[in-house]
């Protein structure tokens, strides 16, 4: 047995565990928190597994929250943190590949690790005695930096079907590698994978995207064809060549781009996505002796939104994603005034910083990136900096009338009329800021009644 830097343990959890022991009962630390704090990092949730039954729990612990008492499950709130309490768990039949029929509880420590998914998570430490329990070698496979199955892979992967996914997610945020057995069991239990509801598959995948290289996950969703069921879309653009100034392949260029991304899940979710409309929009031109890919920006849009509808996105987040993947396309080449305006009307300004991002991102994926390639961005940057800080319309509501003035200065009566002319002037006033005055907007409306009636 080796030792285990008990000084990592929050007092909270000594305490815990101390209690049980007083009562007779055992506690330990397993799961995420022991292989994060082998691997030297910090760990965000402490996880303690005990002998003493729910109903036991309840009785020691008075205050304690029962979040899961079916599983065996209990939360303690000590000054602040969450701490799980979980009874210790055999190994179950799974007839539905998501969840366990029934659960069972056993005194055994071992049993409660045989039951977990991969060896470097099936490590167990009583932190009143620093004694570690590994049984199945999950010390070894952290130092060798492995995911391996606990038991055999494909059995495992076979109860539960958000498994293989977990171990997909698990190779970017350690950067580990799969053993080569769990790799391959992969494949043939992908119809156990496919009962595995949107809900999760969408939480892994924002998880997932907390790794510095996410594209590492992916790589394995793709080789194993994990990706064939939850994205197929993404899947058309593997091995698909793009034009001559792309290095990579409309896949890679997308991996590329996830992991240059600086920002939070959604935003590199964008980022995978943003060239998802290339497949169906490529097509070759003799003229440049090319290929193009017209309206990728309009129609990866129009895909990606039923992709994040499946995978039961939030509509924020929908409405985030398929906005950035929309205006991804733009090259500043010194735009005027106006048209820096009309860019950022169109694309939203609570949207400008994402596409910054996204777009230093997307130079960034294509290979041959080199610092100058980022001066566009940065001019533009400048320019809707200058832009917004002369208070320009962005919106009607920025427009010096409203509707309630138009209708009693022209006597007007409340109709589609109103936004028309609202339209109009915001137009005029992006094309010419001096002319968001109330008088002359009146002018304006009146001369676009005048014709409109003409
Ligand atoms: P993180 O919290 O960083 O995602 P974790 O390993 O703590 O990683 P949790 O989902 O918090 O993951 O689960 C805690 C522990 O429960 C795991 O370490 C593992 O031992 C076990 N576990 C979780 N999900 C499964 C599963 N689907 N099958 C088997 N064991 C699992
Ligand atoms: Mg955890």
């Amino acid at each position: 047995m080796t030792a285990f830097d008990l000084s990592v343990v929050p007092k909270d959890v000594f305490g815990i565990c101390d209690k049980l022991n007083a009562a007779g009962r055992r506690g330990w630390v397993v799961g995420g928190c022991v292989r994060d704090s082998l691997l030297g990092k910090a760990v965000a949730d402490w996880d303690v597994a005990t002998d003493a039954r729910p109903e036991e729990l309840m009785k020691l612990f008075p205050k304690a929250i029962p979040t899961g008492l079916q599983h065996g499950t209990v939360t303690l709130v000590v000054r602040g943190h969450h701490y799980e309490v979980t009874t210790l768990r055999g190994e179950t039949t799974y007839s539905d590949g998501r969840r366990p029929d029934a659960v069972h509880f056993v005194d055994d420590i071992t049993a409660d690790l045989a039951r977990r998914d991969f060896t470097i998570n099936a490590i167990a430490v009583d932190p009143t005695t620093g004694a570690v329990i590994d049984p199945f070698g999950g010390q070894k496979d952290l130092a060798a930096r492995l995911i391996r199955a606990v038991g055999k892979a494909v059995e495992r992967f076979g109860e539960d079907g958000l498994r293989v996914l977990r171990a997909a997610r698990f190779s970017a945020t350690l950067e580990f590698d799969l053993d080569r057995e769990t790799f391959d069991a992969i494949a043939p239990t992908l119809e156990t994978f496919k009962k595995v509801s949107s809900e999760r598959v969408r939480d892994e995948w924002v998880k997932t995207m907390k790794a510095k290289k996410p594209s590492r996950a992916f790589e394995v969703m793709r080789e194993t064809g994990i990706l064939d069921v939850t994205c197929p879309e993404l899947m058309e653009g593997v091995g698909m060549a793009q034009n001559r100034w792309h290095t990579y392949d409309v896949w890679r260029h997308g991996m590329e781009c996830m992991d240059a991304c600086v920002g939070d899940p959604v935003l590199r979710i964008a980022a995978l996505l943003h060239d998802v409309g290339k497949p169906r929009s490529r097509a070759f031109s003799e003229k440049t002796n090319d290929w193009t890919f017209y309206d990728h920006d309009k129609i990866g849009a129009e895909i990606a939104l039923p992709i994040l509808t499946r995978l039961r996105f939030s509509n924020d987040e929908r409405e985030r994603i398929v906005a950035l993947v929309r205006h991804h396309l733009f090259h500043y080449d010194g735009w005027s005034d106006a048209a820096v305006r009309r860019w950022i009307q169109r694309v939203g300004k609570h949207r400008i910083e994402d596409l910054y991002a996204l777009n230093e991102a997307d130079l960034r994926g294509k290979g041959t990136f080199a610092d100058a390639d980022l001066g566009p961005l940065l001019a533009l940057r400048g320019h809707v900096e200058k832009v917004l800080a002369e208070g320009a319309a962005l919106s009607t509501r920025d427009l010096a009338v409203n509707g309630k003035v138009l209708m009693s200065e022209l006597g007007l009566a409340p109709g589609r009329i109103l936004g028309e002319i609202l339209d109009h002037l915001l137009e005029a006033v992006t094309n010419d800021p001096a002319a968001n005055r109330r008088e002359a907007l009146l002018d304006l409306a009146r001369a676009f009644v005048a014709a409109r009636a003409s």
